[in-house]
Formats: structure tokens, C-alpha cells, sequence
């Protein structure tokens, strides 16, 4: 069994590394939270005081932070110096592109092997094992990288190069932020041409309209399989973290010259409803919003 640092043990990390504790790895965990540190023991890790602490002998290095700017300082202010020269480092947070492929080339220029490994999947996945990885490196670093990861998720995909699996996952949940947004309108629209939405949801499942957002994560309550609808809006996926994909998107289609109408339109509206207090809510919810 592999011995683990752990970097960052909020709402994702904290279930990541009790997955990977129970898996039988040494996990060495660290948080700037006490609290998170003090779930980390209960399940099966040894908290650490510092970034330092966690990667000294180990293996490999997995952290799950909010963000490109925190990922930057963790790696660069203390990991790229405290870690051995052969451990595999891999990042598990949603961040820009640009920056995974900075820090990506930053730990290659130290002799460093490391591969982004962002998610799709949310707190029930991290605790319940379940997760996709989309991963960005080298055939032989990602091989590596799947031995770890596949006991924190039922997929781990090879997406390209460094830096590909946010480039995967930003635009997967562009799509994903889209087709929900499209997917409340029609149900609005259907309803408003005098269709009950159950029928409206019985045809549309089953004709060229279907999409994830329509099937698996119905917006309106009571209609289709169980969904944060069904629960008051409540759990899921934050209307908070959908905004934060649609704008790391947006930022990359800028980057890269890429047209994204569809993308900044979604991106608008989920700012709009965020601004109005519902960014805890699920994202779903955004029917309510269009609905008035
Ligand atoms: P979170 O805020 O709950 O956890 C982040 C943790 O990082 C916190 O515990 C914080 O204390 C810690 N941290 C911040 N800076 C640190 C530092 N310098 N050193 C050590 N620890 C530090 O966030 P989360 O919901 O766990 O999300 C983590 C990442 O996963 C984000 O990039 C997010 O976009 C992504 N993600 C989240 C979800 C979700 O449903 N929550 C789903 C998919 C992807």
C-alpha cells in the first residue's frame, strides 16, 4: 500500500481521503481547517500540520482545493520542495486550464511528474467512492495515477496532456449548464402551451430533445426519476460551483478564440440567479428564476 499526502479536506477531500484510508493507503492529510482535520482522523488518516508535513516520503500527492491561486501556492510555497523526486502529484481540484498547465510545467521543470485529475460527481460520489476522473498527463503518469484514483471513482478517463482534464470538465459542465437552462424552458414553455409536464417528460425522454439534464436530473418536482427537485432544491450540485464552471469556461473559450454564445448566456443567467441569494441552491432550481 502506497504511502499518500492529502491536500485539502473540505465537502470533496474529506470523503476522497477516507476512501483512499480505507483502501489500506498511508494517508498523510492536511487542512487549514481544524475541523477538517480532526474528520480526518476519525476516518482514518493522520492529520499533519503543514502541506510540508503531508508529502515528506510520500508516494504520491493529491490535493482538492477551491481554486487555481490555491493550488499555485500550495505546490510552488511548499510541495514542489518538500516532496521526493519520484512521487506522482496529482490535482484533483477544478481550476483554469491556464494554470494547470503552468503548475504542470512548473513540477516538470523540478523533475516532477504530475497530472490534473479533475472530477464530475459531487459530495455523495467523494464519500460513496464513486467519482469520474477525467486526467491530463503522460500514458505512464496516468497509469500511475489510476492506481490511486480508481479507489476514490467507478471511471477514470485518460483525457490528453496536461492540463486536458479541466479542459474536459469545463466544457462538459458548460454543456451540462446549458442543457439545463434550455431543458427549464421547454418544460415552461410546454406548460404554458397547456401540456402536463409528466406527458411533456414521458415524450421528450424519448425523442430528439433528451439530454441528461431532462432524463437523470429532472428540474421540476414530481416528474421523472428522484432529483434535488423532489427535495426542495436542496443538495446537488450548488448553483455557486455551476457558476464557477460556466466562468473558468468562458475564460478558456476567451483564451482559446472559441465561440461560446450558448456558454455566456447560461453563464449570465446562473449570475443572475446567484445574485438574487440562491447559490446554495441546486442548480436546477434556475426553473424558478425563468419561471417568473
Ligand atoms: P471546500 O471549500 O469544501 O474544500 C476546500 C478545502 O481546501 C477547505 O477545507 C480549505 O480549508 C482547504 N484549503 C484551502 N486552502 C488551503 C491550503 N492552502 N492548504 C490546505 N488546505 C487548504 O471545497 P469542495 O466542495 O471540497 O471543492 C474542492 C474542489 O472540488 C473545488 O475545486 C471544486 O470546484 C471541486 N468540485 C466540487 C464539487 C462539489 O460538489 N462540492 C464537485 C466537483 C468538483
Amino acid at each position: 500500500m502506497a504511502r499518500i499526502g492529502f491536500i485539502g479536506l473540505g465537502n470533496m477531500g474529506g470523503g476522497m481521503a477516507a476512501n483512499l484510508a480505507k483502501a489500506g493507503h498511508e494517508v498523510r492529510a492536511f487542512d487549514l481547517s481544524e475541523d477538517a482535520l480532526s474528520k480526518a482522523r476519525q476516518s482514518g488518516c493522520t492529520p499533519v500540520g503543514s502541506a510540508s508535513e503531508a508529502v515528506a516520503g510520500a508516494e504520491f500527492v493529491v490535493t482538492m482545493l477551491p481554486a487555481g491561486k490555491h493550488v499555485d501556492a500550495v505546490y510552488g510555497g511548499e510541495v514542489f520542495d518538500a516532496v521526493p523526486k519520484d512521487a506522482l502529484l496529482i490535482d484533483c481540484s477544478t481550476i483554469d486550464v491556464a494554470t494547470a498547465k503552468a503548475v504542470g510545467a512548473a513540477a516538470a521543470a523540478k523533475g516532477l511528474a504530475m497530472v490534473d485529475a479533475p472530477v464530475s460527481g459531487g459530495i455523495a460520489a467523494a464519500n460513496g467512492g464513486t467519482l469520474t476522473f477525467m486526467v491530463g498527463g503522460s500514458d505512464a503518469d496516468f497509469a500511475r495515477a489510476e492506481t490511486v484514483l480508481a479507489k476514490m471513482g467507478k471511471a477514470v478517463i485518460h483525457a490528453g496532456a496536461i492540463g486536458a482534464g479541466q479542459a474536459a470538465k469545463i466544457a462538459n459542465n458548460m454543456l451540462l449548464g446549458a442543457t439545463m437552462i434550455a431543458t427549464c424552458e421547454a418544460f415552461l414553455l410546454a406548460k404554458k402551451l397547456g401540456l402536463d409536464p409528466q406527458t411533456f417528460f414521458d415524450i421528450s425522454s424519448k425523442a430528439s430533445g433528451q439530454s441528461w439534464s431532462m432524463t437523470s436530473y429532472c428540474p421540476l418536482p414530481g416528474v421523472g426519476p428522484q432529483t434535488p427537485a423532489d427535495n426542495g432544491y436542496q443538495g446537488g450540485f450548488a448553483t455557486a460551483l455551476m457558476l464557477k464552471d460556466l466562468k473558468l469556461a468562458v475564460e478558456a473559450a476567451s483564451g482559446a478564440n472559441a465561440s461560446v454564445p450558448m456558454g455566456a448566456n447560461a453563464m449570465a443567467l446562473y449570475q443572475a440567479f446567484q445574485n438574487a441569494g440562491n447559490g446554495g441552491l441546486d442548480f436546477s432550481a434556475i426553473i424558478r428564476m425563468l419561471g417568473e
